[in-house]
């Protein structure tokens, strides 16, 4: 049966690995009414298989199971995925054993625990998460040509090693422009792409900037070597 429904936030998947029924039920239940998309597996097999295909955004995992444990559960996942795990556990003694180990869980609840506060504790780590994810710089945040290095992430621009001072818009129109190299754009494309519809200037602002980037990351002006000029046309970097 699909009980997807359609809505325009994509909900957060938990996946519960609990083999006391009622317990995962009074979770789900829970974790339901705070919005969010929730699976249960019973057993430790299972829950390994689940916890290693699915795409849950956190997990909340109990440590005795039948079949595999928490503690092989929780190993097994770390050594794939930085999925937040949240460990569940009857015996306060299981607790600090599990911590340690250092398993990698994030966090760990002795039951009974109020379904309030795991509902709690499971938003404080999935908005943790995604902190932690929005700060780990992309793999294309850097671009590096000839030289001319730009931190598209820290908003600098450096040459041969020396950082040099670019405004907002100078460090917009070199990386667009990097970013599609040996396309040409004209002075009107560049102006749309970089400047608010709205905004004070025209054409002539492209060409002024053009200079201004240049004078910074070129020998000689001259004759750029990354900024091309094609006359009648507009501008490309040139790769
Ligand atoms: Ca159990």
């Amino acid at each position: 049966m699909n009980t997807e429904k359609i809505s325009d936030k994509k909900k957060e998947k938990i996946l519960i690995i609990e083999d006391e029924q009622d317990i995962a039920e009074l979770e789900k239940d829970y974790l339901e009414l705070a919005d969010f998309e929730v699976e249960i597996e019973n057993d430790g097999k299972s829950g390994l298989a689940k916890a290693l295909e699915s795409e849950a955004d956190l997990i909340i995992l109990d440590l005795m199971l039948p079949g595999v444990d928490g503690f092989e559960i929780c190993k097994r996942v770390r050594e794939e995925k930085n999925t937040p795990i949240i460990m569940v556990s009857a015996k306060k003694d299981d607790i600090d054993k599990i911590r340690g180990l250092g398993l990698g869980a994030d966090d760990y609840m002795t039951k009974p625990f109020s379904p309030s506060e795991l509902v709690a504790r499971v938003k404080a780590h999935l908005a943790r998460y995604e902190r932690l994810l929005g700060s780990v710089p992309h793999e294309n945040s850097i671009i590096e040509i000839r030289g001319v290095r730009i931190d598209k992430t820290a908003r600098r621009v450096s040459v041969n090693g020396t950082e040099k001072p670019f405004t907002t818009k100078e460090f917009d129109l070199l990386t667009f422009l990097a970013e599609h190299p040996n396309r040409v754009y004209s002075k009107d494309e560049l102006f749309r792409e970089i400047w608010d519809m709205d905004s004070i200037g025209d054409i002539a602002t492209v060409t002024v900037h053009i200079k201004k980037i240049r004078e910074k990351i070129e020998v000689n002006t001259a004759k750029p070597q990354y900024i091309e000029t094609i006359w009648g046309v507009g501008y490309r970097f040139k790769v």
